[in-house]
């Protein structure tokens, strides 16, 4: 980007209090974006003192306070040139014995959260002609894995959805990309409630005998894919710790 830091446009993220989302949040801050971060806690956020930020408690699942917070950012620092749609949470379970609230917990937030963000931006990038939306899906999204029936399902969804999206906005010159990590070192796994399940997933990371991706690592590729010139689209990343393996 060639403009002067202060012209930098706005960046919005989702799910900005800790893990990819954050990591991403310091990274376009330090590139000299004004930013709006997004999640349920906000002390985390604004603890993180970026300049030219505004930090909202905003559940994604939440379409009007989403909105709303989205032209309360717009009105201060410009229309928004990217929302990087970054909230998620994975409850990984045997299906036989999951309970099926969370299944939909999963698909509020990781599909209609994700959707709500984009239907935040969308109609005005078209409008404006220029934009990109970046869908943060995961290689659960390409293939499957040992107890990830419901997460694989928001994650197959956000890389269709993406895909249809990138089609129907390419002739309005908005970019769609889809990112889609293997394992990341970040709070995700915590939330699942089955602790033989959770302590599996450990070792399986242990076992790849070397430490799987950073945040920071995921960030720099939405970053690379953003600071391509608007006439290229990296349609998709997929990318995971050399060692794992699935
Ligand atoms: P973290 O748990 O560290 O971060 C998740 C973020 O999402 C938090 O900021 C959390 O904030 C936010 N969030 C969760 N629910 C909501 C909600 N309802 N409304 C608003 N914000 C919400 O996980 P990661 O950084 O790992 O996850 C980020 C994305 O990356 C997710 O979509 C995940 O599926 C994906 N991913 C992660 C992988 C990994 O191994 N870690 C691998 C592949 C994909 P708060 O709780 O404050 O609301």
């Amino acid at each position: 980007m060639s403009l002067p830091k202060q012209k930098l446009p706005l960046v919005i993220i989702t799910g900005a209090s800790s893990g990819i989302g954050l990591a991403a949040a310091k990274l376009f801050a330090a590139r000299g974006h004004p930013l709006l971060l997004l999640a349920r806690r906000l002390e985390i956020m604004e603890a993180l003192h970026l300049p030219h930020t505004l930090c909202k408690a905003v559940d994604v699942t939440d379409r009007k306070s989403l909105l709303e917070a989205v032209r309360q950012a717009e009105s201060l620092y410009g229309a928004a040139d990217v929302i990087i749609n970054n909230a998620g949470i994975m409850l990984l379970g045997d299906i036989t014995r999951q309970h099926p609230d969370e299944w939909d917990r999963m698909l509020e937030v990781n599909v209609k959260g994700l959707l709500n963000g984009i239907h935040a931006v969308a109609g005005s990038m078209v409008k404006r002609q220029h934009g990109t939306i970046i869908n943060i899906s995961s290689v659960a999204g390409r293939k499957t894995f040992a107890n990830h029936v419901a997460y694989t399902a928001t994650k197959f969804a956000v890389h269709g959805l993406s895909e249809n999206l990138r089609e129907e906005m390419a002739p309005h010159d908005v970019r769609v990309v889809t990112i889609a990590p293997g394992a990341v070192e970040t709070e995700l796994l915590s939330h699942t409630s089955d602790e033989s399940i959770k302590a599996g997933y450990d070792d399986w990371k242990t076992n790849m005998g070397a430490p799987v991706l950073s945040p920071e690592d995921v960030a720099r590729a939405i970053l690379y894919a953003y600071e391509q010139p608007q006439g290229v689209c990296i349609r998709e990343i997929v990318l995971a710790a050399t060692r794992q393996q699935a």
